[in-house]
């Protein structure tokens, strides 16, 4: 029974420990190219959620992660495919927002929104709810933006990449089709030089972009590299929590 994962603990574990910081993972349930599951996001994002509390909570931050959100924002041609269970902005804004209320009343007031799936933009939401809990910190991480990839990977890419092959092979390898399965996530790009050079942004078809769902080469990806990154990225986020867990939310800004 791990103290700081809640679907594990018990009543009596919390009625008699106060704790600082929720933490809720948040993923998506889509297809991952032919060789990694519908759940990566959420599976990948529950687990660094969980590798990251209990840094913290070796370090004596008192810290809970809440069971994790498997409904993510989809791009056309991907919402068509089987399964993939596309949920609209305005539902994962209900959502947050209950959780909030509920931590809220309960006395929290320390929140970290972790977030594992490209499609899915949190920003606005907590500009829009922040008002209805003004005394409340909420924070979002996104763990896979943490590090340049070029650090940790040879190839680049964004969905079902090297980097996401490596954490599921380290954390799940069971769950991993064998690599020569897998798809080369070739992925197109727009023709138009101006959204290529990023003065423009427009949401991908995922179907006309990528044949296999993928979007960046799997193929070098190793549970080493994936083992060796996910221990930088729980390590800045476990730092993270500590600081959250100690600082006085009335004395914020220097
Ligand atoms: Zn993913």
């Amino acid at each position: 029974m791990r103290p700081y994962i809640l679907e594990e603990t018990n009543w009596k574990q919390i009625k008699n420990q106060k704790y600082e910081v929720a933490v809720l993972p948040w993923g998506a349930t889509e297809p991952h190219n032919y060789h990694l599951p519908y759940g990566t996001d959420s599976l990948e994002t529950a687990r660094i959620a969980a590798d990251a509390a209990k840094k913290a909570w070796d370090k004596g931050s008192k810290i809970m992660v809440l069971p994790a959100i498997p409904l993510g924002i989809q791009n056309m041609g991907q919402i068509e495919l089987p399964f993939c269970l596309h949920t609209r902005l305005s539902t994962q804004q209900m959502i947050l927002e209950d959780m909030l209320s509920a931590l809220y009343n309960q006395g929290i007031r320390k929140f970290v929104l972790l977030n594992g799936h490209g499609g899915n933009d949190f920003k606005q939401i907590v500009r829009d709810l922040q008002p209805e809990f003004p005394d409340m910190f909420i924070s979002i991480v996104e763990w896979f933006k943490m590090f340049p990839l070029a650090q940790h990977f040879e190839e680049e890419g964004d969905h079902a990449n090297e980097m996401e092959t490596s954490v599921i092979m380290h954390y799940s390898p069971e769950l991993v089709r064998p690599l020569e399965e897998a798809g080369d996530g070739k992925a197109k790009k727009f023709k138009l030089k101006s959204l290529q050079e990023k003065v423009a942004w427009a949401p991908r078809h995922w179907g006309k972009v990528s044949e296999d769902t993928g979007v960046g080469n799997p193929k070098k990806a190793s549970a080493e590299k994936g083992k060796k990154f996910l221990d930088d990225v729980t390590t800045k986020i476990g730092d993270y929590l500590v600081e959250l867990d100690e600082c006085d939310l009335d004395d914020l800004y220097e």
